[in-house]
């Protein structure tokens, strides 16, 4: 998928850049011409001075023009026209400057464009419509004038097919290379992956897969400074489960232990992804809510409260249990110890009022019960 990712980006702009190169030749044959007439000139033999546009060149200027015609039109094939455009050029200058044999290794050109594309089948094509240009300069055009023996051809046509070979391979190395690269990056990405799992995991309680007691806190310490800086409310509510030393007792750790995750999940469940539940040690859970009024969190924490008073426990023959909570909202200028110790004294008064009920703390030092509890 990532090779193919590969063949598009930039594509349309090289393919740009190479009809601008094929322009560039045409012009280098028109200043070296000019430049030849320069030195004829000086040299005193005006009679061999040639043309510096000739006609072969206009042909060549027509033909980049189809060439170019095609190219806008032709979108979906763009990368082939470029590859005829670069034959079409190679066997144009071998006809206007005949006598010059090096001019046959220009026939290079496709196959040299080809490798641009990274793909075989380019290649290929590259190599074809080479080895075509060449059938066609060697039937059509070269015998007339000569020049070349037979055994200089077939040296041509073979270089011609090496060269096509040497692009072959030079698009398998590239794909073997991205090959690698591929794998690096999702080796790479496992890393992180692992690293994000780790990271998690040291952030999260085993039993419950709740935030744990540290997590907790480096949460807490980020929010006083937000809630310093831009005023924002939130609601630290203790929830502890009532007599569970007796739950251990009567049913065993391991049932102690089921009841424990079955309360988490449906603390998990119940708080708003705003919010923030943790294990926070033992028996003990603690939630911030977030982004709410001290009232709605009573509402929510008192939600919470009877949702795991109504929940039958088959470790325990069906018996519930039932959570006490202290809340205690904060306030700017608050401290997070002051916090703590507020919504402790809270969950304290809810143990003293005989459990199973949500407190919040009242700063005049009086605790306010607050709805009366359930039983
Ligand atoms: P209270 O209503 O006053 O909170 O009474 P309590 O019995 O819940 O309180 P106490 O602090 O006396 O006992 C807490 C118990 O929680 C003691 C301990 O055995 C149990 N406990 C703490 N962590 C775990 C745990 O991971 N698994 C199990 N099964 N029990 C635990
Ligand atoms: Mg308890
Ligand atoms: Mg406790």
């Amino acid at each position: 998928m990532s090779f193919d990712l590969l063949q598009n980006v930039h594509l349309p702009r090289w393919n740009r850049r190479l009809l601008t190169g094929f322009w560039g030749i045409v012009g280098l044959s028109v200043l070296l011409t000019a430049i030849f007439d320069a030195v004829v000139w000086l040299q005193g033999s005006s009679s061999d001075i040639v043309p510096i546009i000739s006609v072969n060149t206009l042909r060549i200027c027509a033909s980049l023009l189809l060439v170019e015609a095609l190219h806008a039109f032709l979108k979906p094939w763009q990368d082939y026209i470029v590859l005829f455009g670069a034959a079409l050029l190679a066997v144009n200058l071998i006809i206007s400057f005949p006598l010059t044999s090096p001019l046959l290794t220009t026939l290079y050109l496709p196959i040299m464009v080809s490798v641009f594309y990274f793909q075989r089948r380019k290649v290929v094509f590259g190599l074809l419509i080479s080895l075509l240009s060449f059938i066609y300069l060697y039937a059509g055009q070269m015998t007339q004038y000569s020049i070349y023996q037979l055994n200089e051809l077939l040296a041509m046509l073979g270089a011609l097919i090496v060269g096509g070979a040497v692009a072959l391979g030079i698009v398998s190395r590239g794909a073997e290379l991205l090959k690698f690269l591929r794998n690096a990056l999702a080796s790479e990405q496992e890393l992180r992956i692992q690293n994000i799992l780790m990271d998690k995991l040291s952030k999260t309680d085993a039993l419950t897969e709740l935030y744990n007691h540290m997590s907790f806190h480096e949460y807490l310490d980020e929010l006083i400074l937000h809630g310093e800086k831009h005023h924002l409310d939130f609601t630290l509510a203790v929830l502890d489960i009532d007599r569970f030393k007796k739950v251990n007792d009567t049913y065993g750790h391991r049932a102690g232990d089921a009841v424990l995750k079955r309360v988490a999940s449906v603390l998990r469940d119940m708080v708003s992804p705003n919010d923030f539940a943790a294990r926070y040690g033992g028996e003990e859970f603690a939630v911030l809510f977030t982004d709410t009024s001290p009232e709605s969190a009573v509402e929510q924490a008192e939600h919470i409260r009877k949702s795991i008073a109504l929940m039958k426990h088959p470790e325990l023959d069906y018996q519930p249990v039932t959570i006490s909570i202290g809340i205690h909202s904060y306030e700017q200028g608050c401290r997070k110890e002051e916090l703590f110790i507020g919504a402790d004294e809270a969950l304290y008064e809810a143990k003293r009022n005989g459990r199973n009920q949500t407190v919040v703390y009242n700063e005049s030092d009086q605790h306010k019960k607050r709805p009366s509890p359930t039983k």
